[in-house]
């Protein structure tokens, strides 16, 4: 087992810790993610320590057991410091899994909070361009619009998937987190979007939804999927 732990190392694009690729039968995946349901925000959830208390009780490929499904630790996540999210282990699948708090960008640095005020500073802004200059003082503009786009894109794909999941709630409703803000009345669209569209998770594109990397690009080292329904959501917190 301690070659899964050992095998991360620090992602420094995204400036979380991921699992490295080894190409080994059970090292060398990220982890899948499920959805830890929670209100909390990150520095809470850092703060109450959350991850001791979340649990999943049943291998998401064996439902039924037989599997020798097990708690396998935790990795880091940098920010903010002191961020672990628990991890477990299927030796049967090969497969790693992890409860990704409500509160968590999933494959991205931070909170999705912070997201949400970058992307909402870049809707406001008059170009892109003064809206990753202002974001990213600290580097070049190619680089900072490379870091914007990287956050604004995905999240506004997400956004257009969801609202064609929601026609109910949201025909109509424009695909941007201020037209998400005014349409829902709410303060937080994307933690939010974790709850309205949980059963959805599994399909919607990081940092908003938990879709795994194989599932776009047809990964042959994806583990055994198929058995893996709609995200369970585990009320905790
Ligand atoms: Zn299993």
């Amino acid at each position: 087992m301690d070659s899964l732990a050992n095998a991360e190392h620090n992602d420094k694009d995204f400036g979380l810790k991921r699992e490295a690729r080894h190409g080994s039968s059970r090292a060398g995946r990220w982890p899948v993610q499920l959805r830890l349901a929670t209100s909390l925000t990150s520095a809470e959830y850092v703060t109450r320590q959350l991850w001791h208390d979340a649990t999943l009780e049943r291998c998401p490929l064996h439902p039924s057991g037989g599997c020798s499904f097990a708690r396998h630790g935790t990795y880091e996540r940098v920010n903010p410091p002191g961020t672990q999210v628990p991890r477990w282990y299927c030796p049967e699948g090969h497969c790693t899994f992890s409860l990704l708090a409500d509160c968590f960008a999933c494959r991205l640095s931070g909170s999705l909070q912070e997201l949400e005020e970058v992307i909402v500073a870049v809707e406001q802004a008059h170009t892109q361009e003064a809206a990753a200059d202002e974001l990213r003082a600290d580097i070049e503009l190619p680089g900072a619009l490379r870091w914007m786009r990287r956050r604004l894109k995905p999240v506004h794909a997400a956004l257009k998937l969801i609202v064609g999941l929601f026609p109910d709630l949201l025909a109509g409703c424009p695909a941007t987190v201020c037209g998400f803000r005014q349409w829902l009345g709410i303060d937080f669209v994307l933690p939010a979007l974790r709850e309205i569209a949980q059963e959805q998770l599994v399909q919607l594109p990081p940092p908003v939804g938990l879709r795994p990397p194989w599932a776009r690009g047809g990964d042959s080292k994806a583990p055994n999927q198929h058995q893996v329904g709609p995200d369970p959501p585990v009320p905790i917190g």
